[in-house]
């Protein structure tokens, strides 16, 4: 398959540029370009038919990580290879660099963006997922100058539906100070391991003093309504310890509540089953990491 025609093509040098070429088009006939990870395959397909494509990896202001008053801040543009080498992101984020190391291959990882990816929200994606449990924000800007926050509760809608306008474009992931004593861990399983997850679980939790569970926050991807919270794994956990128990009936509450389907990658049961087998090993993970383990 090729792309339908394709009029324009844009490299803008700035976030300012980039918006002004946005705003030259009707909208929806302007697409941004990340990594292409996504896009290109979307092109190709004729899913996607954009009149000019604006490329931003030249705006050096979308990429790299920042850190403020505890805060994290995750430029549009990073790349996954950057995420997963970033030793300085604290345990609290943890879960942001297992995702970003084992998302496809090491081609995709080199090219693939965490704003690609949110911004794309593919169903089966590990950021969606781990930016939601992680609490993360989306900051979008608009031609007008106008910028807003969108928190990811908020932001991810439905698969490949996101609370971005057409005019907008994707600044960063925001992540706020973590609390003291918080953890998190990510996990996969595919069929095979460069693959999109079959299910992909991420778990943030914090504790007190002593040792309790204070909040929880999990997310999982890969079923058919998108990325998801799983409410009834994070009111389990409240008041425990981490235990192997505890995480189990944890896994077991959110295997039971969450619609999981069957199609050409795995049964519903068996979903149901993985959620159980990897819930348990991230959340022992992110337990682990909140204690300082
Ligand atoms: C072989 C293969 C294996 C993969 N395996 C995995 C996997 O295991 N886990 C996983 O999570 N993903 C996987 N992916 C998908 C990959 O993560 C993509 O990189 C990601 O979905 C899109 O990111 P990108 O930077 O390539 O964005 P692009 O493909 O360039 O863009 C995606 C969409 O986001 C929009 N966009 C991009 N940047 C912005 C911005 N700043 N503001 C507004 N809109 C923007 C684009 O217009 C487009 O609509 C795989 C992909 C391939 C090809």
């Amino acid at each position: 398959m090729y792309p339908a025609r394709i009029e324009h093509y844009e490299r803008p040098q700035s976030v300012a540029e980039a918006l002004a070429a946005l705003g030259r088009f009707e909208p929806g006939d302007a697409i941004f370009l990340a990594g292409g990870m996504s896009a290109m395959q979307a092109m190709k397909s004729r899913m996607l038919q954009p009149r000019c494509v604006i490329d931003l990896q030249d705006v050096a202001e979308l990429q790299g990580v920042t850190r403020e008053h505890g805060a994290l801040r995750l430029g549009a543009m990073t790349r996954y290879a950057a995420i997963a080498a970033d030793a300085a992101i604290p345990s609290a984020y943890q879960a942001l660099r297992d995702a970003a190391a084992h998302v496809g291959d090491r081609q995709v990882r080199n090219r693939g963006t965490i704003g690609g990816s949110v911004s794309w929200n593919y169903v089966a994606s590990c950021m969606p997922a781990t930016v939601l449990g992680l609490r993360g924000a989306m900051l979008l800007a608009a031609a007008d100058g106008s910028t807003r926050r969108v928190v990811a509760d908020d932001f991810f809608l439905g698969p490949l539906e996101t609370a971005r306008r057409d005019d907008e474009i994707l600044l960063a992931v925001e992540f706020p100070a973590p609390p003291a004593h918080c953890g998190s861990a990510y996990a996969k399983w595919g069929l095979i391991k460069d693959a999109l997850p079959v299910v992909g679980i991420c778990v943030m939790v914090g504790l007190d003093d002593d040792d309790k569970c204070v909040s929880a926050r999990i997310a999982l991807s890969g079923l058919a309504d998108g990325c998801q919270r799983a409410s009834a794994g994070e009111a389990s956990l409240l008041d425990s310890e981490g235990d192997e128990q505890a995480i189990a009936v944890a896994m077991d509450a959110i295997a039971e509540s969450v619609e999981t389907q069957s199609d050409q990658s795995a049964d519903a049961d068996y979903r149901r089953q993985l959620i159980r087998s990897v819930g348990r090993e991230v959340a022992a993970r992110a337990f682990a990491r909140a204690r300082g383990q």
